[in-house]
């Protein structure tokens, strides 16, 4: 029978931690990743489809930098903006380096980026008081903390580590993702056998006002979060998060820290409420996983990119199904 994989990449597949980003480094990374990926489609059926999602802070990051150094002469932009510049750039980036290696191993098939909104709510409890939790750009010094809220009244600034000379950064609402605006154009691409690349960094947020025009807002949707409802559109049986771990663990970095590999919807569930998986990485990802499940995807996978094809055979990774 015909499957649909969605694929969604971290943060690693496209810049490592180490590196300083610029565009021949985001390169040879995507170029590493859509080698990966390219091998998946080898594998499919002619009715399968593959989608692909992925996720753009350590981008957001720079360039939220290179405008903070510019801005007395070039103006900075809002976030909305930002997230879909680096859509653009990292889509980009995607879209080319796969299309080559699908043309060096003779497999015609279509690929496309597309810019991409994703509805967020008004009244998401994100948007209000100093509930925002989703921390973006440089960390700073207790004194670069004070001026950029003098100099920005309506930033939220927390402390994100405990201690240490820089222990504070901006954070911005990271409110659950609704729906997916450009959801049809996207399934009809999907349908016609197109891999899509689509909701980079969880998609633009933007809210609807009373008179239905939509506006972008600043704030970071989770990509895993949004990668799922994606998966709902397009009615994806394999939800495939790849990530820079093989496996999701228990008692995450304790001495009885233990991998998990093929588990049940209702074991998933389980560790999820007891709170094995950290707020901000792999607890959303195992969150989307169970979202994913419960609307009727058929099979979640955590694991690491070079683990894909393993994984989906089975033979690698946490494989979470109902
Ligand atoms: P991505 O860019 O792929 O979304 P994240 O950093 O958001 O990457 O999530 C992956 C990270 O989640 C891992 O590198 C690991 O540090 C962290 N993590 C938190 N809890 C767990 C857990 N229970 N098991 C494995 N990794 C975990
Ligand atoms: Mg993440």
């Amino acid at each position: 029978m015909a499957k649909v994989i969605l694929i969604a990449l971290g943060g690693n597949a496209i810049k490592q931690s180490n590196e300083k980003g610029s565009s021949e480094e985001q390169f040879n990374n995507c170029r590493k990743t859509t080698k990966h990926i390219s091998e998946i489609i080898k594998n499919l059926d002619q009715e399968d489809r593959l989608i692909i999602t992925h996720g753009n802070g350590p981008q957001v990051g720079n360039l939220m930098v290179q405008q903070k150094l510019s801005q007395e002469v070039v103006p900075a932009h809002p976030m909305d903006v930002v997230g879909a510049m680096t859509q653009g750039q990292i889509g980009y980036m995607l879209q080319q380096t796969l299309i080559n290696h699908l043309k060096k191993m003779a497999l015609d098939v279509p690929v496309c980026a597309i810019i991409n909104q994703v509805l967020v709510d008004k009244n998401d409890p994100e948007f209000f008081g100093d509930k925002a939790s989703k921390p973006v750009g440089n960390f700073l010094t207790a004194e670069e903390a004070k001026e950029m809220k003098q100099n920005n009244p309506q930033y939220i600034i927390k402390q994100v580590k405990p201690n240490g000379e820089r222990c504070w950064r901006r954070t911005v609402p990271s409110p659950d993702p609704i729906s997916n605006l450009e959801a049809e154009v996207i399934k009809k691409l999907v349908n016609a056998g197109v891999v899509v690349i689509a909701s980079g960094g969880g998609g633009i947020p933007v809210l609807e006002d009373e008179k239905g025009n939509y506006q972008g807002i600043e704030a970071v949707i989770d990509k895993d979060l949004a990668g799922e409802r994606l998966a709902e559109i397009v009615g994806a049986d394999i939800f495939l998060i790849l990530t820079d771990v093989e496996e999701a663990k228990i008692n995450y970095g304790k001495d009885n820290e233990k991998g998990l590999g093929k588990i049940t919807f209702k074991e998933a569930k389980q560790y999820f409420d007891e709170g094995h998986f950290l707020a901000g990485s792999m607890g959303p990802k195992v969150k989307a996983c169970l979202r994913f499940l419960e609307n009727g995807g058929k099979k979640a996978i955590i694991t690491s990119l070079d683990n894909a094809l393993e994984a989906l055979k089975e033979q690698s990774g946490t494989i979470i199904e109902k």
